[in-house]
């Protein structure tokens, strides 16, 4: 490809991993000159508050295929990934995690992959270097349980080191924690996605930034997928359906009632299915107005122009 327009772009993220940053960059850049192809590395300074972003400023001196954008406070992991992704001009995509922990030689492997067809191909990590008990089997629940709700099935949702079509990282919004799941958020484009394994490391400088707490809100994180993908284009199909359902429930009950009190005679004040059928009619009429504000709410969305998630305070290009 002729220069200014690499065919490959690295994108990683990086918050305060200043012992790691040289080593890794001189590793990736050794992998990646190996490949033979035009590419760029892009990292993104996700508010570091150590030296990261000086280091990165002294190896960009010295490489252009290295730019660096540096967010102006620590905005997670998932928005460092949009920014890269927005800077990003290759036609393929490759993500990586910042200390160490992955070997860049793997990358070879995504982009064989990759070249059979696939849009995503997911890292597999074989012999997770990580706590059993804390890391290990939490993702292993994780994984499957995504796996069966958004029926993209992978080993690893967690692994960082992916490759994409540059079409898919476009196509996807990344908000709150999202970049694990964008196989699965992909998928409503149709995406081809393959596994490959790769090595995983353990971490010898800094510390992980993450913690047990991480696997509720991926669980949560997990619901909002699956309604985007199941039901975000027709909120009213869901919260209509049940609103009906309810509300017939609730009339129904509520004519029995009538019933026996105008033609029978007897008293309904204190029966329990009283206040039951108040409910169920309450409720429907609810879940109809929430299906329809659904319906208002997702045309602003999807007409909206994209709004940003973040904030950049300089850029090396
Ligand atoms: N990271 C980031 N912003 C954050 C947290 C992490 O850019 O708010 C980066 C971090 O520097 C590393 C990658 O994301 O390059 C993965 O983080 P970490 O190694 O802590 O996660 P783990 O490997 O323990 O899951
Ligand atoms: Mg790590």
């Amino acid at each position: 490809m002729s220069d200014g327009q690499p065919e490959l772009s690295i994108v990683v993220p990086a918050y305060n991993e200043e012992d790691n940053l040289e080593p890794f960059y001189l590793g990736l850049r050794e992998a990646v000159e190996g490949l033979g192809k035009e590419y760029e590395i892009i990292i993104v300074d996700d508010g570091s508050i150590d030296g990261s972003f000086q280091l990165l400023r002294r190896l960009h001196a010295d490489d252009p295929h290295l730019k660096a954008v540096r967010l102006r406070r620590n905005f997670g992991q998932s928005a460092a990934f949009a920014a890269g992704f927005d800077r990003a001009r290759g036609r393929v995509i490759v993500t990586l995690d910042a200390d160490l922990q992955f070997d860049p030689k793997d990358i070879s492997k995504l982009l064989d992959k990759l070249a059979e067809g696939y849009d995503v191909v997911s890292g597999w990590r074989i012999g997770r270097q990580e706590s059993l008990l804390t890391r290990r089997l939490p993702s292993t629940v994780a994984n499957r349980l995504i796996s069966s709700i958004t029926g993209i099935k992978l080993h690893d949702y967690g692994c960082s080191l992916k490759a994409y079509r540059v079409e898919v990282t476009q196509n996807v919004q990344l908000y709150g924690e999202l970049h694990r799941f964008i196989p699965a958020l992909a998928s409503w484009m149709g995406v081809r996605v393959a596994e490959v394994p790769v090595s995983h490391h353990r971490r010898r400088f800094g510390k992980s930034k993450y913690d047990l707490s991480r696997t509720i809100r991926v669980l949560l994180d997990l619901l909002t997928v699956k309604f985007l993908l199941s039901y975000s284009t027709r909120p009213m199909q869901v919260f209509g359906l049940l609103g009906m359902v309810s509300f017939a429930a609730g009339t129904t009950i509520a004519a029995y009632l009538s019933f026996i009190r105008l033609f029978l005679g007897s008293p309904i004040a204190d029966r329990p299915l009283l206040l039951l059928a108040m409910l169920l009619i309450f409720v429907g009429v609810q879940l109809v107005s929430m299906g329809l504000l659904g319906e208002l709410t997702i045309r602003t969305y999807h007409e909206a122009q994209g709004k940003k998630i973040y904030a950049i305070r300089e850029m090396l290009e």
